[in-house]
């Protein structure tokens, strides 16, 4: 009987939906660009308030790709590294169900719960 829980077919499929990710968030960044082109071609003043909005908000958005491509980019080393699903506070591996939910997590549960109480702790 082989044991199939932890192997590697679950970790590639995170791997693989990891690289859909960046790929998603590289390809809609394009289109963006192109789209504000388009847009810096109108010159009407009550656009103009329009435009400097929905380009607020694409900043945003662009900014929050760039924070999750950082995201992806480091879990795709950890996969280089062989050290992808280890827990960066106690080096335990995290629970593949956990990582299927949170490709991106990096911490196990019971050290989340810790920082989380710390974090409340400092707060209060
Ligand atoms: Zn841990």
């Amino acid at each position: 009987m082989k044991h199939t829980e932890n192997n590697g077919s679950d970790l590639d499929l995170i791997k693989q939906s990891l690289l859909m990710q960046k790929s998603e968030i590289l390809n809609k960044n394009f289109e963006f660009k192109s789209q504000q082109s388009t847009l810096s071609k109108t010159s009407d003043e009550a656009d103009a308030v329009t435009q400097e909005l929905a380009s607020n908000l694409s900043i945003q958005l662009h900014e929050r790709d760039r924070h999750s491509l950082v995201l992806i980019e480091k879990a795709l080393s950890k996969f280089a590294n062989d050290t992808y699903g280890m827990c960066e506070a106690c080096e335990d591996p995290i629970d593949v169900r956990r990582l299927k939910a949170r490709p991106l997590a990096t911490l196990c549960i019971s050290c989340m719960e810790d920082q989380e109480t710390l974090q409340k702790t400092t707060l209060q």
